[in-house]
């Protein structure tokens, strides 16, 4: 059925009958409004009471009153303040679900300029640190040339804050610390293998020393072994990318390996073995 909407009202009555229809509904001058289907009828009192019948179709609205103005047919301020009482009876629309709303704003994005995109979302970075922050790390990383010094900071600064028993500042921790494992793989091709090395390894090393403070791998597997997981991809990526001699490479993995606190697995194993006994 068709929307009732202001222009709509204002074509079918004229600028002068949707004024006054419209003070008259607001204040109050509607009374007892029937609607059957697609009819509604209601009295209006304006010096007098005024009956009104609207017909609603899918195209159009129709309007009769018995006042001076309407002589039954025209669509008069009476007719405007009924379909305004209609109109606020009207179902208010469905909230969008989420991917409604971002495919309207997808394509709403679509039909916008390169520039107009950009000074939208340099307005809405400047307003929430936590994005520009990640941009910026992200355009650090994209720039290429990080340096271990660069990478050590970055990682260094995500600590576990808090007493290490609120859940909160420990699942913090965990997706801090997640996420620069991520982003290291996302450009781990800009750094030097050399450096990748040394992150990842400072990483496990950073890793053992904060785990320590949680020290209850259970509820918290699922968090540990993602983080795990990314240092062990990044040390084997990091390894991979070295041209060293064999006997070198033997030599350091051998280290490597007989170094008891360096894996990132080992305190949890270590956990898990006490919690068995
Ligand atoms: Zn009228």
């Amino acid at each position: 059925m068709i929307d009732i909407t202001e222009s709509l009202l204002i074509r079918l009555a004229g600028v002068r009958a949707f004024g006054q229809g419209l003070s008259r509904h607001d204040k109050g001058g509607v009374q007892s409004v029937v609607t059957a289907g697609k009819m509604a009828e209601a009295i209006v009192q304006d010096r007098g009471s005024h009956k009104v019948v609207l017909r609603r179709s899918h195209s159009m609205i129709e309007g009769e009153c018995d006042c001076e103005a309407s002589g039954g047919i025209d669509f008069c301020q009476h007719c405007v303040a009924v379909a305004l009482c209609l109109q606020d009876e009207l179902p208010t629309r469905k909230p969008a679900s989420k991917r409604q709303a971002m495919t309207a704003i997808r394509r709403h994005m679509t039909a916008l300029s390169r520039e107009e995109l950009i000074e939208r979302f340099m307005n809405l970075i400047g307003q929430d640190h936590a994005l520009r922050d990640d941009l910026f790390q992200r355009v650090r990383f994209a720039s290429g040339g990080l340096s271990f010094a660069d990478l050590k900071r970055m990682i260094v600064n995500i600590e576990l804050n808090g007493e290490p028993w609120e859940h909160k500042a420990v699942v913090a921790f965990f997706e801090e610390f997640e996420t620069i494992l991520l982003r290291i793989r996302e450009f781990a091709d800009r750094l030097d293998s050399l450096v990748l090395l040394r992150a990842a390894e400072f990483g496990v090393q950073h890793f053992n020393v904060e785990i320590q403070k949680i020290s209850d791998y259970g509820d918290y597997s699922d968090y540990w072994d993602a983080s795990a997981e990314l240092l062990c991809d990044l040390h084997v990526d990091a390894v991979n990318r070295l041209d060293w001699p064999p006997v070198d490479l033997e030599s350091y993995l051998k280290d490597r390996c007989q170094s008891v606190d360096w894996h990132p697995a080992q305190w949890r194993e270590d956990m898990q073995g006490f919690e068995g006994t």
